[in-house]
């Protein structure tokens, strides 16, 4: 490492000089090549070590002992840790996160500057005590602990482990509600801990009020480390009264899902027991433990989350991470996942002593591209803030002494640990930038405008130098013949399409195309047996990916449905059938007759709008000057709209799916009586100037 050195240390220096020359130096002056000021600061599972820089350093060695209570050894000083200048963004305080330890063990450490392959002197040594395993032995809930624990990582907790575990802390704490999201294929319980302070939310609509988060933490079975962070986690929240777990808990729900694929951790197998890896499934849920997970994301609407897994490339960081990337993701939410990653990520990552780094980094090959297939995608496109955690399997060059396979281990999931706190703390932190993010991204997509795309990725810049990106993944541009740039209004399915059997799923069967749209939880037109998917919703950038025959992985070929009405119009309209308005200027009134749809964008209405008995309303992006009175309709979507209002929505049943008003102003009173479900807002506050009645009272 060649520093750049600020005119005014130089000038320090220079003084410093003078002062030593004019005085004899004390006997214990540091050789100038020596590291100095080292300290070590003990938290969950690993130690960071911070130190002064050493000019003309090339890396430095992290030498560890371990000791007794009287410091004395009692094994050989080893070298376990490198710090190398791409470590961190801040190069004037290297730290470096020392893990693969027994925690509650006592250690010597010291520090060595290297220049070129010559080494400097060792730093006076530091000696402490480190953190036991978290939660105490004798307090109720606190004494819990994981089947890897109790084997010093020896063993990893196995299913029955898990769910005795779960269930134990569910018994124990007020905080915590383990809810069943599914079963495998094999029927293990896909559990989900639900986190809140003082007590959760009780349903999912209420918990989805709270701006939740969400971790996945084993979606393949053999990348163990995530999970049992994760269980780690889930009791350090359900019993600590620290105030920052208490003030977290407080302003949000942690959703933790400790094992997707219940039967690959059994089986220790990448992909579930038929061989499918789940994390190419999330887009076509063909398979019942990724179906699980997003309805799990459709009925608590979690803002932001996390995905861990293992990554093989022994030259990566410790921590690879990477946004959601498909070009169809709204430019909010990959600019706040951005943020999350090398935002905080990489910021505290210099403070705590981890490598964090994008996925890939240094030489990792073809990774992290845009298959809406994986999570990271999937929930970018469903406007969820995230990103991909990758531990790196082993040691590699930095981390010198993993060879002792549960050392090994446990440096992985101790800074998986540590990542899922900085999570939380960045959710606490930028939860309003991570809502504004959203509300933004689902209006931008539910104004349906711009080009799509079926693949190919936003790049990834390398960030500044030395700090990582070496190599950051690659660049995955769109191939011209997967481009769209004009984009359909909807997608029409014959009913064959929409509810005809499939095969794609476990043993030959599958859900229909009709179970797989409502599990997205994207809202459907349907006139006799005609069945529209408009594009006018939050996951607009999700639903060609599966309806267009373009599509790499689809689930069907819907046919491109164009929008009809633009351009202006003069006269009371009477609309049948299923019509699509786009950049439409309409002066008069519109009535939608009974069995028919309106789907609008960009549409100007000056008139009083009226449907009863319709098959859909969808207006996004639009106005009314004029009352709108939606009743006895059977698909209802409002989103950023202005309305003159009044607006009554009443005797709506919509089945399973509710009414959807969202970032919506109404310049007069809004009734809502009679819905069933009631109507929501996805979580986008609307702005209505009069009066509200008690369905829509909170929306
Ligand atoms: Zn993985």
């Amino acid at each position: 490492m060649r520093r750049q050195r600020p005119t005014l240390i130089a000038v320090s220096t220079l003084i410093a000089v003078t002062l030593t020359t004019a005085a004899p130096a004390p006997a214990n002056a540091a050789p100038p090549d020596q590291v100095t000021a080292l300290t070590a600061h003990q938290a969950d599972g690993y130690t960071t070590l911070a130190w002064q820089p050493v000019d003309g350093a090339t890396d430095y060695q992290i030498e560890r002992t371990p000791v007794d209570a009287d410091n004395t050894p009692t094994g050989a000083p080893t070298i376990v840790g490198i710090w190398r200048p791409n470590r961190q963004i801040n190069q004037q305080a290297p730290t470096f996160a020392d893990a693969g330890y027994n925690p509650g063990d006592t250690f010597q450490w010291r520090v060595r500057a290297r220049t070129g392959t010559t080494e400097q002197p060792y730093s006076d040594p530091v000696t402490a005590t480190t953190t036991a395993p978290w939660g105490n032995p004798t307090t109720p809930g606190e004494q819990l602990r994981t089947g890897w624990e109790t084997t010093h990582a020896a063993q990893y907790t196995s299913d029955t482990d898990e769910y005795a575990y779960t269930a134990a802390i569910d018994a124990l704490s007020n905080r915590v509600r383990v809810v069943e999201l599914g079963r495998t294929v094999q029927n293990r319980p896909i559990n989900m801990m639900v986190i809140g302070h003082p007590t959760p939310a009780t349903t999912p609509e209420a918990v989805a009020a709270t701006a939740p988060v969400a971790i996945n933490c084993n979606v393949h079975g053999n990348e163990p480390g995530d999970r049992e962070a994760c269980l780690i986690m889930a009791r350090q929240l359900a019993f600590s009264t620290d105030p920052r777990i208490t003030d977290l808990l407080s302003h949000t729900t942690v959703l933790i899902v400790p094992t997707i694929n219940g039967d690959g951790r059994a089986n220790n197998t990448r992909g579930n027991s038929t061989g499918q890896d789940l994390n190419r499934d999330y887009s076509l849920i063909r398979q019942p433990e990724t179906t699980a997970y997003i309805k799990m994301v459709r009925d608590y609407r979690p803002v932001a989350g996390y995905d861990g897994h293992e990554f093989g490339n022994s030259r990566a960081g410790d921590l690879p991470m990477l946004p959601p990337r498909h070009q169809n993701v709204a430019q909010p939410i990959f600019d706040q996942s951005q943020d999350m990653i090398e935002g905080h990520m990489y910021a505290k990552g210099a403070e705590a002593g981890w490598w964090a780094c994008p996925y890939g980094c240094e030489g990792g090959g073809n990774v992290g591209l845009s298959e809406e297939t994986i999570l990271r995608n999937t929930l970018g496109l469903k406007n969820v803030t995230n990103s991909l955690l990758e531990l790196r399997s082993s040691g590699g060059q930095t981390r010198p002494d993993e060879g002792n396979t549960a050392n090994n281990r446990r440096r992985k999931t101790y800074s998986a640990l540590w990542t899922f706190h900085q999570f939380l703390d960045y959710h606490r932190a930028d939860r309003a930038d991570i809502l504004k993010a959203r509300s933004e991204a689902i209006e931008s997509q539910a104004a349906n405008t711009g080009r799509l795309v079926f693949r190919g990725s936003r790049p990834i810049p390398a960030h500044p130098a030395p700090h990582p990106g070496d190599s950051p993944p690659p660049l995955d541009a769109p191939p011209a013949d997967l481009i769209l740039d004009n984009p359909p209004c909807a997608y029409k399915l014959t009913d064959a399409q929409y509810n005809g059997a499939r095969t794609d799923g476990p043993g030959g069967v599958g859900t229909t195309v009709a179970q797989r749209i409502a599990a997205h939880g994207w809202k459907v037109i349907t006139i006799g047996d005609d069945h529209y998917v408009p594009l006018n919703q939050p996951e607009r950038g999700l639903i060609p990916l599966l309806l267009d025959g373009k599509g790499v992985e689809k689930l069907t070929d819907g046919e491109r449905i164009y929008p009809t009405l633009t351009g202006r119009r003069n006269g009371p309209l009477a609309v049948t059938g299923f019509t699509c308005a786009d950049d439409a200027t309409i002066n008069g009134p519109v009535t939608v007759r009974a069995g028919a749809a309106l789907v609008t964008t960009a549409t100007t209405i000056s008139g009083p709008l009226t449907a009863t008995g319709a098959a859909g309303i969808l207006l996004a992006d639009s106005t009314v000057n004029g009352p709108v009175r939606i009743a006895a309709t059977d698909t209802i979507s409002i989103i950023d709209a202005t309305i003159a209002g009044p607006v009554d929505l009443s005797g709506n049943t919509t089945g399973t799916d509710a009414p959807v008003l969202a970032g919506t102003t109404i310049r007069g009173p809004l009734n809502c009586t009679g819905n069933n479900p009631t109507p929501h807002n996805l979580g986008i506050a609307n702005t209505v100037h009069g009066p509200r009645t008690t369905q829509c009272a909170a929306l």
